[in-house]
């Protein structure tokens, strides 16, 4: 049995203060939850206040990025042992904007995940079409290879305690959620595509959606076989709507 993951990715969005609103409005919020797993990913500079803020909960601490180097010469960088020393234990790579503001490529966002792997931290792994390929029928083969760059690196047992975030780039902040169904069609095609390498590890791995999740959609996608839990961002800016997305998974 998976436990479903809700991770809320505040993005480039937040102050100290919204933060202290927000944390203390879940933690009332989930008090006595215990059916699905709660992270959120505050920006960087705020992990350190949020850790605290979460001394007293079951809520893990995520963060939105890492670098692939442990230290150096590296200007700006953020390193997988900074992020575990300030307690983050789960670390979106791959995110769709990262990939497409940043210029990150498959093989680079691998790199990201041997070092979470290498430091015990769990890599949230985003994959995801574009609308046109989408609309070309590439969905598949998409997901498959962005996918298949973390394997050709590390084998397919580096997705053991690991979570892959399926989000359509066409869904995310546009209000235009995936079906259930176009999901969980997608979901299922992931989990087998795994599957075909190791069928234990694909059993375990956590397949979040992402993508315009929010208080009313969510019950919806949480009931599909393949789909545990969601990757949130607009909603998870709002106490009371994530913690209705929570309490639907
Ligand atoms: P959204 O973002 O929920 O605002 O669509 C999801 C994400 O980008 O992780």
């Amino acid at each position: 049995m998976r436990k479903p993951l809700v991770m809320g990715n505040w993005k480039l969005n937040g102050s100290k203060a919204m933060a202290l609103d927000l944390v203390t409005g879940l933690k009332k919020e989930l008090t006595g939850v215990d059916g699905c797993d709660v992270a959120i990913a505050p920006p960087v500079v705020y992990l350190d206040y949020v850790q605290k803020l979460l001394a007293d909960s079951n809520i893990i601490l995520g963060a939105q990025n890492v670098d692939t180097h442990l230290s150096g010469a590296y200007t700006g960088d953020i390193s997988a042992q900074m992020l575990k020393e300030v307690g983050a234990t789960h670390i979106i790579i791959g995110h769709s904007e990262r990939r497409t503001y940043h210029k990150e490529c498959d093989k680079f966002i691998a790199q990201k995940f041997a070092i979470l792997k290498e430091n015990g931290l769990t890599p949230v792994l985003c994959i995801g079409e574009t609308e046109a390929e989408n609309e070309a029928g590439q969905t598949q083969a998409v997901c498959a290879k962005q996918i298949d760059a973390v394997i050709d690196l590390l084998g397919v047992k580096a997705f053991n305690n690991a979570v892959i975030a399926y989000e359509p780039i066409w869904a995310i902040g546009t209000g235009k959620s995936a079906t259930p169904a176009q999901a969980q069609a997608i979901h299922k095609f992931i989990r087998d595509h795994i599957a075909k390498l190791d069928g234990d590890v694909a059993k375990q791995v956590i397949i979040q959606y992402g993508g315009s999740v929010n208080d009313k959609n969510a019950a919806e996608l949480f009931t599909q076989p393949d789909i545990d839990g969601a990757l949130v961002g607009g909603a998870s800016l709002k106490a009371d709507a994530f913690a209705v997305i929570v309490k639907a998974a």
